[in-house]
């Protein structure tokens, strides 16, 4: 499979610190990749760079979007979005005063420019904004969420909002996903519930990039894994082979 999002040799420092060092790693279109690491290995840094929140020092950034190739880095987080490519945050970006289902209405960067505060009032939804809310009812039901839908976010559990974060993400009209840490604090079943729903929306041909701590359970849904470590890259493969892979086993060890 042609790839769809391509990093080359990117670097990324902060004053002294090298966060990214001549990184390159390739997303294959309607590939489930993991991306993990220790904790300052430079997964966020790579999260940023890609999903235009930094601009690296060095390298490249590459997007095949059908027969259309561009470059990607450099472009802010917004320009970003607009070519079909979207994050979530580690920690949960979410209007916390409004509703979960407000905050699924406000996907996040808005739909087309209307004022935010329309997707409030039921009767002036148009029909695009009939089929969001029906889209986010969906997901809120998988998750068993649904009765949270006029809940304020400033009343859920964190591992609540972890799980609005990534909806909010999968309620956008992105074609490629970048999730960074979706199943941090969330319990088992949610968290499988939550990898099975990324490989029904794979199978659709979304493509994911997945940062995430709990290797155990996203291992078993990924299709190839990149391992970063001090900045390198530190392995590249199939998820069983980079779990028996010595050197990311001592990575971890030394976290
Ligand atoms: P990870 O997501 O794997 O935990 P990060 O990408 O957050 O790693 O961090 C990689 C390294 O870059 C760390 O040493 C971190 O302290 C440093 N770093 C990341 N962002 C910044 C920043 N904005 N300013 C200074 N240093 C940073």
């Amino acid at each position: 499979m042609a790839n769809i999002l391509e990093v080359d040799n990117v670097t990324k420092t902060f004053g002294g610190i090298v966060a990214l060092q001549d990184v390159s790693i390739s997303v294959p279109e309607r590939g489930v990749v993991g991306l993990i690491g220790p904790n300052g290995s430079g997964k966020t840094t790579l999260f940023n760079v890609v999903s235009g929140f930094y601009v690296p020092d060095k390298g490249e950034v590459w997007y095949h979007n059908g027969g259309n190739s561009e470059r990607i880095d450099g472009l802010n987080p917004n320009e970003v979005f607009a070519k079909g490519i979207v994050r979530t945050f580690q920690i949960p970006r979410l209007f916390k005063s409004l509703t979960v289902l407000e905050n699924l209405l406000l996907t996040p960067f808005g739909q087309k420019g209307e004022h935010p505060l329309k997707a409030i009032n039921p009767e002036t939804w148009q029909e695009e904004e009939k089929a969001l809310a029906k889209k986010a009812i969906e997901l809120l039901n998988r998750f068993g969420l649904l009765e949270y839908a006029n809940v304020r976010v400033s009343e859920l559990s964190g591992a609540h909002m972890k799980l609005i974060e990534t909806i909010r993400g999968l309620m956008t009209p992105a074609r490629v996903f970048l999730l960074d840490e979706p199943a941090a604090g969330v319990e088992a079943t949610a968290a499988h519930n939550l990898f099975r729903l990324v490989r029904e929306l794979n199978a659709n041909g979304y493509t994911f990039l997945i940062v995430e701590h709990r290797i155990e359970v996203m291992m078993q849904y990924v299709d190839y894994v990149y391992v970063l470590h001090n900045g390198q890259l530190l392995a590249e493969g199939k998820p069983d082979e980079v779990v028996s892979d010595k050197r990311v086993i001592e990575a971890y060890l030394g976290d």
